[in-house]
This record gives C-alpha cells, structure tokens and sequence, in this order.
C-alpha cells in the first residue's frame, strides 16, 4: 500500500489553513515521514486573492461575536456554528500574532493586519505551512480526482512550467498522485484570475454533490443613470442611500458610492447587492422594482440644506449658479446638475428662483438610480451558492457522500456581507478540515 497522503486542492485561504494544521498534527504525532501534507495550487503564487484582498490591506475578520456573526451570512451559514465553535476569530488571531503579524480592529469591528500588508499574509501563511513540511506545488492544475469502491484514490493534475507550457521539460507535464484524504479549497468563481474559476464545483458535482446554483455577490450595479454622462471613475465619500423595493424602503447606508465605468460600486453598492442579485436573479415574475437614491448631502436634513442653499444663494448675489454648486459638489458631476436641474451653469445666484432652488435641493436630497442589473463573476468579490452544505458534515467538513473528500472554503454555499467574514468561514473551514483529515488518517495508521 502507499503511504497515506493528504493532498490539499487550492492555495487560498482554506487551502493554506487546512494544509498548516493537517501538517502541525502530523508532526505533533510523530508521523511526518509517514504522511505527506500535498498542497497543489494552479497559480505559480499561493494566496492570489488574499494578497488582493481588502484593497490590499485584508480584512481578516471581525470582531462581533459568533452568533452575531454568522447573522451576516446568507441561510446555509449556520453551518458554520460548528465550525466557529473550533476555530474563530481569537484562535486565527493568535495564529497570526504567533506568526509576528499584529492586527488591529477599525470601524465596525474589521480586523486588519496592523501593518496593512494582504501581501504578507499570504506569504506568512505560505511560510508557516512550509515550516510545518507541507510540500507546496505551485503550477499544478488538478483536473480530475480518482474515486473507487466508494473513497477517494487519488488525483491527477497538469504541472506547468515557469513559461506556463504543461508537458514540457523536467517535471512538468500530467502527474498522478495516490491520496488517503482530497481537501477541495478550490474557492469560487469570482475574480477567476486569482485562479478560482469553479473547478471545485465541477469535481464535487462529478461526484455526486449537488451545487446550489452560484450567481456573482458582493458586486458592481448597473442602473439607469449610471453614470451619469460624462462621469467614470468618480468617488463620493460620505453619501447616503436608500435602497427601494417596490417603492418601499429595504435599507439605509452611509459611506462611499463610485461612478464606475459601467454603473454604481463601492462599499455602499456593494452592501445592498446581495439583496439585489437574490431579487433580480430570483424567478419571480415580474422582477420587483428596485432603486437606489442617493443624498449627496446626508448631514443636513431637507429644511437646513434648504436654509444653507438660501444662506448661500444670498451672499453670492454677483456669482453663478455654477460657482456656488462648486463650493457643494465635485466639479465632475456640475453638468449633471445643469441637466438635471434645468438651470444654466452660467446664470447668476440673484435670478435663482424659489422653484429652482427647490428643485436643486430636492435633487441633492434624493438622486434616483433606477437599478437594471448587476456585474458579472469578474468583478464580484465572492460567489453566492457552492457545494449544498446539507452534504457536508460540520463537524469536520468531510463529505457526507465520499468519505476521505473534504470540502472548505468558498467553494462552499456560504457567502456574507463585507466585513471580513467571508475570509473568516475560508480560514475557520479550512482549519477543522485539515484538522479532521490528519486525525482520520493518523487513527487509520494506528490502527
Ligand atoms: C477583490 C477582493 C477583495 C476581497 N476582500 C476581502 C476582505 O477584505 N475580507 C474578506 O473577508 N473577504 C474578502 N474577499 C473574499 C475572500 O477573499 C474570499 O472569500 C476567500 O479568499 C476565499 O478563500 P478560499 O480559500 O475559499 O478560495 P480562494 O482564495 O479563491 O482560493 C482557491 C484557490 O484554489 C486554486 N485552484 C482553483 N482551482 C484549482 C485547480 N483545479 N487546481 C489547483 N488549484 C486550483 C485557485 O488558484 C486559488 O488559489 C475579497 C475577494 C476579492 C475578490
């Protein structure tokens, strides 16, 4: 017989958790020459989305509590109470601070490292992994996994070369290896330029699971309007919105709103959009009404801002309309004023009338983005849907239709608000699966 061999699919967050801590256990039981920790990641550097995350800065988790945690995940995330239960937030922390990577908590609990670096995350988690005697294989596309007799066999995966050729020259080329334990980290379908591309989902399909159909969350919206003429690549900071279903209010944000080149994004946009993707791609029929308005001035209500347009209008008798809206506004967005409001740029503040001056406070007030659609899986942060969590045990992450596949991380049908939460189920997945895998082989070789 082989030797057993555990055999990581996927470098990314779940991946790198589940490979450290299948290997720490092997270790810790003597067994290191025994069993060999595999991890195979397709790109040629772990961790592509982690160093990409956060904008850079990675945001790790977050500070609220276990129960009010998961509140931020779609319905399957309480699957994750058995898994926070093993490995949370405080355990990643001190994983990390043990690594030399201090983290420090910002505005609404999100926990960053506190040298804003994403970069050396993946590269910390990379090195504690190799440390602990994970063999790292990078370029290693796996393409199919090999199942008989009911468990998993082994894997076999296409090695490519620095020059990104399979086949050629030493060690590249197709490589099958024998496995007592697949862990699937494979990730999502977002941002498949990291590498996540959705094989995960096509293996575990393969192999009888069934896969809660994925769709793009956490990502850009297109409305009408957006942008406005002669706007790309604007940011308003400090906005208001208000998302509208069928003319009732859903919710309310504060933050930063981006013109795009192809509609609305930012923190804002992307916090209503689960809620958006779920009611534009669900089947009913019609597809509810949905709309975003924007206050461009959040800190005054309708009355002071009314006040202050009066106030300003008043003292600024010989200037324009246009010079005073940019003293309120970004200079961009003044032509769309102009339009908007019916009101020449040129004329002057004195000729402004009541109507016209209501007119442009209620526009400040409650700009109306009709939204038609939403951003593909290019540009969204995560992917809703994944491998039914039904099918896999909590308690260890294995499969409940194969035994010695395990399955982690994004690939999964979990998926949150921003936050931090999202890395948070790949680190905490990704941990109890490697964990459960090490003890299921060791118990196997002591036996
Ligand atoms: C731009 C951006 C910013 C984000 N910022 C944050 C944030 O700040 N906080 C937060 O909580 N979440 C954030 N997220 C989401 C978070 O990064 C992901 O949810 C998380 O990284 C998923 O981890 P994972 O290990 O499951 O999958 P991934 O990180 O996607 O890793 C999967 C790995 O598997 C590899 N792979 C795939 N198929 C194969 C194959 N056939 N053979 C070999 N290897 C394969 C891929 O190359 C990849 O490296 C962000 C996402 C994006 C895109």
């Amino acid at each position: 017989m082989d030797s057993p061999r555990i055999i990581i699919v996927g470098a990314g967050a779940a991946g790198l958790l589940a490979a450290g801590r299948a290997a720490e256990l092997v270790r810790e039981a003597g067994r290191e020459r025994e069993v060999e920790v595999v991890l195979l990641e397709r790109m040629r550097q772990v961790g592509r989305k982690i160093r990409i995350s956060g904008k850079g800065r990675c945001n790790l988790s977050n500070t609220l509590p276990a129960n009010e945690f998961i509140k931020h995940f779609n319905r399957s995330g309480r699957f994750l109470h058995q898994t926070f239960s093993r490995f949370f937030t405080e355990d990643l922390l001190e994983l990390l601070n043990n690594l030399d990577l201090p983290t420090v908590v910002e505005r609404g609990g999100r926990i960053f490292p506190a040298d804003g670096s994403a970069v050396a995350v993946a590269e910390i988690l990379e090195a504690w992994a190799r440390g602990l005697g994970v063999r790292v294989i990078t370029g290693a596309h796996v393409r199919g996994l090999d199942c008989s007799h009911g468990r998993v066999r082994g894997l076999h995966y296409d090695l490519f070369s620095e020059h990104g050729k399979a086949g050629s020259g030493g060690d590249c080329g197709a490589t099958k290896l024998a496995a007592t334990a697949i862990l699937l980290a494979t990730g999502g379908k977002s941002y498949p330029t990291t590498g996540s591309t959705g094989d995960g989902h096509f293996e575990a399909e393969n192999l009888g699971h069934k896969i809660i159909r994925t769709r793009p969350s956490l990502v850009p919206l297109k409305a009408e309007g957006a942008p406005p003429s002669g706007v790309s690549d604007l940011k308003l900071r400090n906005v208001g919105t208000t998302l509208r279903i069928n003319g009732k209010t859903h919710s309310r944000h504060f933050g930063e709103l981006h013109f795009t080149k192809t509609g609305l994004g930012g923190p804002v946009v992307l916090e209503i959009s689960r809620v958006v993707v779920a009611a534009l791609d669900g089947k009913k029929s019609p597809q509810p009404d949905l709309e975003l308005a924007v206050d461009l001035k959040p800190a005054l209500d309708v009355k002071k801002l009314d006040a202050r347009l009066i106030r300003d209008l008043d003292s600024r008798d010989n200037a324009t309309w246009g010079d005073l809206l940019a003293g309120l506004l970004p200079r961009e967005l003044l032509p769309t004023a102009e339009r908007i409001c019916s009101l020449p740029l040129g004329k002057p503040c004195h000729q402004i009338t009541g109507p016209e001056r209501r007119v442009l406070r209620d526009w400040l007030k409650d700009w109306r983005f009709p939204i038609t659609g939403f951003g593909g899986f290019p540009e969204a942060i995560v992917t809703a849907g994944g491998v039914d969590t039904k099918e896999v045990d909590p308690h260890s992450m294995e499969s409940r239709l194969v035994p010695g596949l395990y399955i982690m991380g994004e690939l999964l049908d979990v998926d949150a608000d921003t936050g931090g939460f999202n890395l948070m189920a790949a680190f905490s997945t990704g941990w109890v699966g490697g964990e459960a895998a090490a003890r299921s082989v060791l118990t196997t070789l002591e036996s």
